[in-house]
């Protein structure tokens, strides 16, 4: 009984913890240069070192059609 309580609140720590890091992942980086058209997980993703315009942090939900995928260098 009491093993099926510990697991049950390992379980409950392992969806929490799958929470915050999805709330996590809603801020992105991206290039406002003309020819960005993916978002970045980290600042220093060798995939903005070309960035024509600035680099800013946004939400993902917020990005627009113009971005279309993730990065696949830091994602
Ligand atoms: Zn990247």
């Amino acid at each position: 009984m009491r093993k099926e309580v510990l697991f049950v609140v390992c379980l409950a720590m392992v969806v929490l913890l799958c929470g915050s890091c999805d709330m996590q992942d809603d801020e992105v980086w991206i290039c406002t240069g003309p020819e960005a058209y993916v978002w970045h997980k980290t600042r220093n993703c060798r995939g903005l070192n070309d960035c024509s315009g600035s680099i800013v942090k946004r939400n993902v939900n917020e990005l627009g059609s113009k971005y279309q995928r993730k990065c696949k260098i830091c994602y």
